[in-house]
This record gives C-alpha cells, sequence and structure tokens, in this order.
C-alpha cells in the first residue's frame, strides 16, 4: 500500500492535504509533513494544505487557500481523519483520486486508497514511516521533520501513552537529527496560558469521582467565559485527570452553543464503542462525541459507570 501511495504522488502534478476538524499537532503533523515531503521531493509539483485554520496551531503551520477549480485535477490525501464527515473542508471530494491515511479504528473506508495502521501511535508515525520505506524516493525536510516530531509527541502525550512503541521513539530519535529549535516548539506546544491553568485549578477543585474510578466535569459555557477560556483551549486540559490516583476512565462535557462536546479517555477499558452509541468514535482510549442535553450527558456517564463495573 505503501509504495501503491508513492506512486500516486509521483503521478499526480497537484496533490491537496485535508486532515480532521478540530484540528490537533497530529493533524497538522501528518498533514503538513507529508506536504513538506512532498514539496522537497518534487518542487515541481503543487501542493497544498487546507482546512479551517486553529489559531492557536499558527506556529506548526499556516494553511492555503484554494479555489475548487484547482481540485479538477488533483490528488487528494486525508491524514488523521476515520470518517468522511469529520473531513475538514468538504471539497476533498472534488479531487481525482483520493487516499485516506490514518491510525484510527477504519470504521469509513473511504477513499481509492485507504492506508490504516490502528496500532500506530501518530498518524505522523505513520508519514514518516511512509519516507522511511520509500528508500530513496521520498525527501525528508527539516520543516518536515520538525512536523512530524510535533505531531508524534503529541499523540503519545510525550511518549507516555501505550501506543508508544519502540519504533515510535526511534523515528522520534531520526526525526531529532534534523535541524529544527526543539525548546522553541516545545515552548509553544507546552506553555499554557494564565486563564488555563486556572482553568486546570478549578478542574481539579471540582471533578467527581466515584468508587470504580469513573470520573466527570462538566464545563458550561458560563464557566468558559468566566475563565475566558475558548471551546477550543479545553483541549489542552482532558489528560490533566490521567494522574488522579484509582482513576480508571474519565468524561469531559464542553458546552457549545449547539451541542455538548463530549470527550472520553481512559486508562485501559475500551470506551471507544460507548462514543459510537453517542454517534462519535475515536481511539479505544481516547475518544468522542456530541450530545444535545445535560440529561443526555449524564447517560454517557451512567454508561460509562456500567462499561467500568463490568469490566
Ligand atoms: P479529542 O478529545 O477531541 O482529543 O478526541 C479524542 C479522539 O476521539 C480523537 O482521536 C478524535 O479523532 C476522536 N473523536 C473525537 N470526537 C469525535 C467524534 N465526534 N466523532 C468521531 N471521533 C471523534
Amino acid at each position: 500500500m505503501k509504495q501503491h501511495i508513492i506512486d500516486k504522488i509521483k503521478q499526480y502534478n497537484t496533490i491537496i492535504l485535508h486532515r480532521h476538524v478540530r484540528p490537533d499537532p497530529d493533524a497538522y503533523g501528518s498533514q503538513g509533513g507529508l506536504a513538506e515531503i512532498i514539496k522537497a521531493t518534487f518542487p515541481e509539483k503543487q501542493v497544498y494544505t487546507v482546512g479551517q485554520e486553529e489559531p492557536t496551531l499558527h506556529f506548526l503551520r499556516r494553511l492555503d487557500q484554494i479555489e475548487d477549480s484547482v481540485y479538477k485535477e488533483a490528488l487528494v490525501i486525508v491524514c488523521d481523519t476515520a470518517n468522511q464527515a469529520r473531513i475538514c473542508d468538504q471539497r476533498y471530494k472534488l479531487g481525482k483520486e483520493l487516499i485516506k491515511i490514518d491510525h484510527h479504528p477504519n470504521e469509513d473506508p473511504y477513499g481509492d486508497l485507504i492506508w490504516v495502521e490502528e496500532e500506530s501511535a501518530a498518524c505522523s508515525q505513520m508519514v514518516y514511516e511512509l519516507y522511511k520505506t520509500s528508500e530513496g524516493q521520498l525527501k525528508m525536510s527539516d520543516a518536515a521533520a520538525r512536523l512530524l516530531y510535533a505531531g508524534i509527541v503529541s499523540d503519545t502525550g510525550r511518549f507516555l501513552y501505550s501506543s508508544t512503541t519502540k519504533e515510535t521513539m526511534q523515528y522520534a530519535g531520526e526525526l531529532m537529527e534534523y535541524n529544527f529549535n526543539r525548546q522553541e516548539l516545545f515552548n509553544s506546544m507546552y506553555e499554557k496560558d494564565e486563564h488555563i491553568l486556572k482553568m486546570e485549578g478549578y478542574i481539579l477543585q471540582n471533578f467527581k469521582m466515584d468508587r470504580s474510578g469513573v470520573a466527570e466535569i462538566r464545563l458550561t459555557k458560563e464557566l468558559l467565559n468566566q475563565f475566558n477560556a475558548t471551546q477550543a483551549e479545553t483541549s489542552q486540559l482532558v489528560s490533566i485527570l490521567g494522574s488522579v490516583k484509582g482513576i480508571q476512565a474519565w468524561v469531559f462535557f464542553i458546552e457549545e452553543d449547539d451541542q455538548i462536546r463530549v470527550r472520553f479517555r481512559s486508562k485501559g477499558p475500551v470506551i471507544n464503542g460507548l462514543a459510537m452509541k453517542y454517534g462519535g468514535g475515536g481511539h479505544s482510549l481516547a475518544a468522542g462525541a456530541s450530545v444535545y442535553s445535560w440529561e443526555e450527558a449524564t447517560s454517557v456517564l451512567e454508561d460509562l459507570k456500567l462499561l467500568i463495573a463490568k469490566k
């Protein structure tokens, strides 16, 4: 499959890369990293990265604005996105051929070519692997290495999650040999604004955990306003409950204008099935969904408690 993807990249003069909505560094890293690899290898090709920009990730990459007509003769590659509804910029359908590269469960096998490695710690790790196994057909650049490194570091929780393998460390080590400022990258990724740290304080003071180790926190619109935090910024907060002794699984409910976003995390029990029950999905230990009332949020919590009780 990797060679087929490389052949398609060679074949097309215009290549447009997409990724998922509400992007994280792995979405930016895999999309931008692959774009930079293609640019370094084939400087004559037109390569675009598209999607709605996330201001907190401007430091990683700025994206391109393109006309619909650019898609006409283009190869479209979608990175890090399990299902079509979550692809950012639905014009991905306008291309001539479509490739899916992803590390989430392959629930929606879209595309003419599909390369899914559910075991891979990051989509950026897969892109590095594509480069590595190309045996010289693809070239790495400093810009690509920086993006892929950021994606791997972020999606492994700085190499903490169980998805981290020997290969993950090896690839990250190889990427470190390229010329980019790691300290600056880490500062941009991990320095937090004061209001976010204060909100962390609120969460640590107010989360509720039952005896079985299921925890929840509800972040209402009112609360977000009070801390001057945006919905997007709450993604920086979800992992903090992971260090609570005895915690098994937890859920963040984040109120938006038209929905309540549900973010699940687990220390072991598989929780993406539950996310799917509520119309969402994700990885076995990190998943998400949306509900539309606080009553429904309570059902999600009850279901999570049942799931942990059955474990
Ligand atoms: P997040 O809490 O946004 O970091 O999401 C954790 C994981 O769940 C990510 O890998 C997302 O791809 C996935 N995910 C989150 N929300 C949804 C959703 N509504 N539908 C499908 N997958 C989701």
